[in-house]
């Protein structure tokens, strides 16, 4: 038996501990054997340490570098800062990765095989924001300022670069609004045009534009003309839920969130709470995030096994939640995969 590998686990709100038992479950049955730190945040971290991002679990990542996330809560409006964002800020993780695959054919789309790569710390999601009061309304105008910054531009584009040519992707397109966001987007656009000049990538791996409006439609029309997508964070966010939808929803969606200190990996969707505890949430997503995590770890073999036995479990044995049209809750969907698992 190998070591474990030291994690943290944060099991999160909502459907968060539900799916995160099944994945666990999924991660014994590849034979992985993880020493995990389990923590609390979110709406959980209040309840445990009166605190949505405790101490005790930004210390666990910082020793670790590596967590398993379920969602956690953020009060819309008022209430505390999302975790979620506090966390990418503490570990400058720059770079979220949102592949979107289709698993089950047939539906909507099929043989959609794509990436959206999304600057995850800077752009419109740095917190500025702020109301001005006018004529006793407190409230009455709302602002929020965005930054984009060469450095952070070039990061994100290099990383997008990078892993089209490693993972043997033919073309990155640049998504942007610099027509209009002249500056903000602006920045991005030029940094991507500069980068592309630099010829590192030259001949490599294709470089392409377009502005975010008319990648949205676009991706409805025809998704399979994109490859690797590369953008500014709140498009990013907005994009990815959308390529998510062409592939069966958020709960196949998967997201990794990678920097220079750690890297943490997730569901793409939230917390669920319309069917929070009655063990009916579709796991895909959170174990799709834990096939990201073995291909950063370097267990490729372990993560291909797992992606083909989820493909094998919807396709062949026909086993989906209701979400998918089925009729299995988490625990019949976990079951039937850990058989598939074990029995190949
Ligand atoms: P949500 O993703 O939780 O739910 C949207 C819809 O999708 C709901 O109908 C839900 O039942 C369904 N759904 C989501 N995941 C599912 C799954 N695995 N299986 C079956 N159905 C699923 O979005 P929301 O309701 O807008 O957000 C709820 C909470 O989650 C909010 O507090 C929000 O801030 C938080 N959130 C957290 C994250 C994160 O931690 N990464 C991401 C998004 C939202």
């Amino acid at each position: 038996m190998s070591t474990p590998i030291p994690a943290t686990l944060i099991p999160g709100d909502g459907i968060g501990p539900e799916i995160m038992d099944a994945t666990l479950a999924v991660l014994d049955a590849l034979g992985l054997s993880f020493d995990w730190d389990v923590q609390q945040a979110g709406a959980a971290g209040v309840k445990a340490a009166g605190d949505p991002l405790p101490q005790a679990a930004l210390d666990s990542i910082r020793r670790t570098r590596l967590a398993l996330k379920g969602p956690l809560e953020t009060p819309s409006g008022g209430g505390y800062r999302s975790s979620n964002v506090r966390l990418r800020e503490e570990f400058k993780l720059y770079a979220n990765l949102r592949p979107a695959r289709t698993i089950i054919p047939g539906k909507r789309y099929d043989n959609i095989d794509l990436v959206v790569v999304r600057e995850n710390v800077e752009g419109l999601y740095m917190g500025y924001e702020h109301f001005i009061p006018i004529d006793g309304d407190p409230h009455a105008v709302g602002m929020s300022t965005g930054i984009n910054t060469r450095q952070g531009c070039r990061r994100i584009l290099e990383y997008a670069f990078d892993y089209a040519i490693a993972t043997g992707r033919k073309k990155v397109t640049v998504v942007h609004k610099a027509n209009i966001m002249k500056a903000l987007t602006g920045i991005f656009l030029e940094t991507a045009r500069d980068l592309y000049l630099e010829k590192r990538y030259h001949g490599r791996v294709q470089m392409g534009e377009i502005i975010v409006d008319a990648c949205a439609m676009k991706l409805v029309q025809d998704p399979w003309q994109f490859d690797v997508l590369v953008t500014t964070n709140l498009f990013g966010d907005i994009l990815s839920d959308l390529v998510a939808g062409l592939v069966g929803g958020l709960g196949m969606a998967p997201g990794a969130n990678i920097g220079a200190d750690a890297a943490i990996f997730e569901a793409v969707h939230g917390s669920a709470p319309d069917i929070a505890g009655k063990g009916i949430a579709n796991p895909i997503a959170l174990l799709l995030a834990a096939a990201m995590m073995l291909d950063h770890l370097k267990l490729s073999e372990q993560a291909t096994r797992l992606r083909k036995a989820i493909d094998d479990t919807l396709n062949v044995d026909q086993v989906r939640t209701g979400d998918l049209g089925g009729s299995a809750n988490t625990k019949g969907f976990t079951q039937a995969l850990v058989s598939r698992i074990r029995n190949g």
